[in-house]
């Protein structure tokens, strides 16, 4: 007898069908005797569909509405799936966000769980329902619908998983683990038994879209059992936990990538103190998030910077830095926003030498140009164009070995 939290996202109650193979299993945990609670996103496409609509009405529509609109989408599925489970005689109930409480702040869109009121659900379990949760959504103080980002459902799961005790979160989706990088870039891809939280963040935080961020903070914050599985076929999935002495002895767990990025330059500004900040702060001003910064000395007392923003913020970036740059004499602006990120993740890093190198080599050996570095304790990054970021990932996943287990 376990108590799970089983998150299912929108591929997998992508259609009625779908839908009825989930109920199908959760009735299947049940008779084991477990007691299940479930959260569901929206069917695949509706979100953004429901974006688009909001768009097509409005260029800029209010925070506050769009989270109305857009946590309709898995209300939807909570309904249709209880709908399913009763079908088939198994008592269940559903919950949006704001029926649990779900308490969150009021930062709409990309809001974060405060509390959770745990005893509608608990009453329900004890009673032998299956209790169904909108995921992605909560409410503020004042009872105003949020939304907790893209992928936040990921992130209900957990934090429902965390304020219940459960023995486990498991995410299923559609694919059946976490793999050495996105199975759909690169065929020979290997699912990981394990991994650990501080990988898993640093993965997420670089594109690999499979869990939210937050989700991975969350459940490594308040020690929680995070799994991802398959809600098509069995399997032990990937289990994501602290590290210890069983975990595969590699250097290198993963990589990540991001399309979501944009570079732009400011050449000739003077080299004096302050003038980073005369540079990045008008652009923090406008809300815009600086990702990679590179400043290079040049020898006349002048100084070109570089930095790297989401790509959906270059336009107002480059608008920003056009401005900064009459202001402080510079002599150029330039911008590219079909560039890209792709990131070697492993805690091996942390005593072994030598993997930027492997890196940069391997790189250099496939005529792909590095634009930009960065690097941390456990992660490196490059920038390189659009064009080469399969082969570069492809290359790396052969050069780092990762098909094969350590
Ligand atoms: P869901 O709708 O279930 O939340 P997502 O699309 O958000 O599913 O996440 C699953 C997808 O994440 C997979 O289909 C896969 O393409 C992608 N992905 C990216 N990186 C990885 C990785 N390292 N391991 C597994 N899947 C990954
Ligand atoms: N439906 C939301 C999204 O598409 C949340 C989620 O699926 O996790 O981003
Ligand atoms: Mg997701």
């Amino acid at each position: 007898m376990a108590l799970y939290v089983q998150k299912y996202g929108g591929t997998s109650v992508g259609s009625v069908e779908r839908i009825s193979v989930v109920a199908d299993k959760l009735i299947g945990y049940k008779q084991q005797g477990h007691d299940i609670v479930v959260v569901v996103s929206a069917m695949s496409g509706e979100t953004n569909r429901l974006l688009a609509l909001a768009n097509d009405i409005s260029k800029q529509p209010s925070v506050r509405e769009l989270d109305v609109l857009l946590s309709t989408g898995e209300q939807v599925t909570i309904a249709l799936l209880c709908m399913a489970l009763e079908q088939r005689g198994q008592s269940a109930r559903s919950y949006t966000g704001g029926q649990v409480r779900i308490e969150t702040d009021d930062a709409h869109g990309k809001a974060r769980i405060k509390t959770i009121d745990d005893h509608r659900i608990r009453a329900d379990l004890a009673d032998g329902r299956i209790v169904v949760v909108a995921g992605f959504q909560g409410v503020d103080c004042d009872g105003n619908i949020t939304t907790l980002g893209r992928g936040g459902s990921d992130t209900t799961g957990v934090a429902l998983a965390a304020a219940l005790k459960a023995d486990e979160c498991q995410i299923f989706t559609d694919v059946d683990g976490v793999y050495t990088t996105d199975p759909r870039v690169v065929s020979k891809a290997r699912r990981l038994e394990r991994i650990t939280f501080e990988e898993m963040l640093e993965l997420a935080s670089l594109g690999s879209k499979v869990l939210q961020i937050r989700a991975v903070e969350f459940a490594g914050k308040y020690n929680v059992a995070l799994r991802v599985k398959s809600s098509f076929e069995d399997g032990p999935g990937t289990l994501i936990t602290y590290e210890d002495n069983d975990m595969e002895d590699a250097l290198i767990s993963g990589i990540a990538f991001s399309r979501d990025e944009a570079q732009l330059t400011i050449k000739g500004v003077p080299d004096q103190p302050g003038i980073a900040h005369a540079i990045i702060g008008p652009i923090a001003a406008a809300n815009v998030e600086v990702d990679m910064i590179v400043q290079n000395v040049a020898g006349d007392g002048s100084t070109d910077f570089t930095f790297t923003v989401h790509r959906g913020d270059f336009s107002k970036a480059l608008a920003i830095l056009e401005t900064t740059a009459k202001q402080v004499g510079a002599k150029d602006v330039s911008g590219d926003d079909t560039i890209v990120k792709v990131s070697v993740v492993g805690v091996g890093m942390r005593s072994h030498a030598g993997v930027a190198a492997t890196m940069f080599d391997a790189l250099g050996k496939e005529g792909i140009n590095i634009r930009m570095i960065s690097t941390s304790e456990i992660k490196i990054s490059v920038v390189v164009m659009e064009k080469y970021m399969e082969l570069a990932v492809r290359t790396l996943h052969d050069v780092f070995e990762l098909d094969k287990a350590a």
